[in-house]
Order: structure tokens, then C-alpha cells, then sequence
């Protein structure tokens, strides 16, 4: 059995990660517009990178939660025939212990270098403009897809969406595309859809199991439920 998870930001809430839409439509109070776009950037560099590095210091001082350890327990049981697609730019899952892992939207823990396109590692700060690891110039920026840019990995996530015998998305809210076309994708080539979110999304097709509730209890139940079937 092929199954493809797709996870957003729901899945770290539980771990102190805050999810992207507030209510109040802000990310830890700031515009979307204003610090997730390319044109943010342009405007005030200083401000975007200061709102990383606040991130990336964040995301350093929390843990994976059930969820992520249950996703990683079910590649421990059943290998590369799972692949997690995630949303989210923190390293919750890969410290869980997932590795078959694709970022689509970028990691808080990579920079990206403007001048010469390396991905470096990157644990520190960036608003201080430190130098390329590579060619040395000063223009490294968050490794992080913003909105009207491509995400990653598309060819190997679509490839393994049209393949998977069951699809299930996790802790998003299915607003952000390609994402949320994964789900009709999938149901259209044949899988069985889950669905675990805080509360229901407002998928573009009927699932065939939508379970509301908390990441940390939904998601260690339905692994062991698939554990059992197997
Ligand atoms: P989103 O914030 O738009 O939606 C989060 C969803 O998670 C909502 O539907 C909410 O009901 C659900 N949720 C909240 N708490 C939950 C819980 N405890 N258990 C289960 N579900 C819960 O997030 P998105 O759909 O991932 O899109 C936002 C974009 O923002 C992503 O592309 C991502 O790159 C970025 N982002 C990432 C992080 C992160 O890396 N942890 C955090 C914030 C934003």
C-alpha cells in the first residue's frame, strides 16, 4: 500500500509552532503581503529577515509532538511506499526521524544565496548578511517558497500522488495551491482520501474519511490503525 501524507501548519501547533491564519488573517502579526511575498522582500529586506531569523530561533526551541513521531513510526514499519509532503518550513518531521521528506515550501533551516542559487545549511542569523559559503557575496535569503514563487519537488510530489492507494492531509487548512490540489488529484487516480484537521477544510472534492480533531491524537490513532491492517 502507497500512501502519500501531505501536512501543514496544524501539525507543529501542538508543538508551539503557530499556525499560519489567525483569525485575525496575520502571521505572528505581521501581513502575508508583507513578509511571504517577493515584493515584501524588495520593499524591506532588513524587516523579512528579521521575521526568519524570529522564526527559525522559535521553531529551535520546540519538539516534534505524537504526530510527527507517528508519521515517522509508520515510514519505520512500511519504508519508502510512504512519502511525507509538508508544507511547513520548520524540521519537526525529519527530527521526529521521517526522512522520505519533501519541503515544497523551503526550510527555515537552509538559505538560499541570490547571486549564485547555493542552498547552504543555515542554523544563524540573516540579517546580518553573512557571506555566502560559496562565492562570498552578501545576498543569502530564507530558503523559503514565498507566494508566486515555484514550489519544490513537484514532479516527484505529483508522481507519487497519482500512485498512492491512499492520500490524507493533515493540519491544513487546503488554501495554498498546488497543496490543496492534491487531494482532488489523488481521489481522481483512485485513492482513498483522509482528512485530519482541527476542523473540516473545505476540500474541491467529497473525502472518504474526514476526522476532526487534535494532530497529537488523530494522527498516532490512524497510524496504528493502518499498522493493524497490514
Ligand atoms: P494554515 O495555518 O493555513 O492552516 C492550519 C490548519 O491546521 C487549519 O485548518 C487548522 O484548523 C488546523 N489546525 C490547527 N491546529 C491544529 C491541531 N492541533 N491539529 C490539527 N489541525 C490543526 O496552514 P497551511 O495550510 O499549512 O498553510 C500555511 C502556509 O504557511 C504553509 O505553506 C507554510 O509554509 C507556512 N507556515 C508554516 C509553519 C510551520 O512550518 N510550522 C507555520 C506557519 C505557517
Amino acid at each position: 500500500m502507497r500512501i502519500v501524507v501531505l501536512t501543514g501548519a496544524g501539525i507543529s501547533a501542538e508543538s508551539g509552532v503557530p499556525t499560519f491564519r489567525g483569525s485575525d488573517g496575520l502571521w505572528e502579526g505581521h501581513r502575508v503581503e508583507d513578509v511571504a511575498t517577493p515584493e515584501g522582500y524588495e520593499r524591506d529586506p532588513d524587516a523579512v529577515l528579521a521575521f526568519y531569523d524570529a522564526r527559525r530561533r522559535a521553531v529551535a526551541s520546540t519538539h516534534p509532538n505524537p504526530a510527527h513521531r507517528a508519521l515517522a513510526r509508520l515510514e519505520g514499519a512500511i519504508g519508502d511506499r510512504l512519502l511525507v509532503v509538508t508544507q511547513n518550513v520548520d524540521d519537526l518531521h525529519e527530527r521526529a526521524g521521517t526522512r522520505n521528506l519533501v519541503h515544497m515550501h523551503g526550510e527555515l533551516r537552509r538559505a538560499r544565496c541570490l547571486a549564485c542559487d547555493a542552498r547552504p545549511d543555515w542554523d544563524d542569523d540573516l540579517r546580518d548578511r553573512p557571506r555566502c559559503p560559496r562565492c562570498g557575496e552578501r545576498m543569502l535569503r530564507p530558503d523559503v517558497v514565498w507566494f508566486g514563487e515555484m514550489p519544490y519537488g513537484l514532479d516527484r510530489i505529483e508522481q507519487a500522488v497519482v500512485a498512492c492507494d491512499v492520500f490524507v492531509s493533515i493540519g491544513t487548512s487546503g488554501e495554498v495551491y498546488p497543496a490543496a490540489g492534491y487531494v482532488a488529484l489523488a481521489a481522481a487516480f483512485g485513492a482513498r482520501t483522509v482528512e485530519l484537521n482541527l476542523e473540516p477544510s473545505d476540500p474541491a472534492v467529497p473525502l472518504d474519511d474526514v476526522r476532526a480533531g487534535r494532530a497529537g491524537e488523530l494522527v498516532p490513532a490512524w497510524v496504528e490503525e493502518v499498522l493493524a491492517r497490514r
